[in-house]
């Protein structure tokens, strides 16, 4: 079993955006900045009127690694985590786990698409290669 994150009135949205399918991203509602890991306040212009917003779910890889360790019991190794540019929210960097490709794969400029994994009462975002 994998170590849940603790739920926080900021990022709930963030963890849990996955029961209806939507990768949620928070946004500054004064100056559009694009927020992650979700803040209470924006990191460009410290408003507090922060709010998560559904983006489209894909992206593109900027990063990635092969890992061969199990950093939790259970986990099957290797597996590979992405570095995945968002579309749809500028500067926001999502790392996650890549499922439905063999972890040696994955490259660099390679479009991902969101899906996610359900324990408990969160849904972790992985990507697993568009079409
Ligand atoms: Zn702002």
């Amino acid at each position: 079993m994998r170590p849940l994150p603790e739920l926080t009135p900021e990022n709930t949205a963030f963890w849990t955006g996955g029961a209806d399918g939507r990768l949620m991203i928070a946004f500054c509602r004064d100056c559009d900045h694009a927020i992650h890991p979700p803040q209470i306040v924006c990191p460009k212009c410290w408003s507090e009127r922060v709010e998560s917003r559904a983006v489209a779910g894909t992206g593109t890889v900027y990063s990635h690694t092969v890992n061969h360790q199990p950093w939790a019991p259970g986990m099957a190794v290797p597996f590979a985590l992405a570095v995945v540019d968002v579309d749809g929210a500028p500067g926001v960097r999502v790392t996650a786990e890549v499922v439905g490709a063999d972890a040696d794969s994955v490259a660099i400029g390679q479009r991902m698409k969101v899906t996610f994994l359900h324990i408990d009462d969160v849904w972790f975002p992985q990507w697993e290669p568009a079409q």
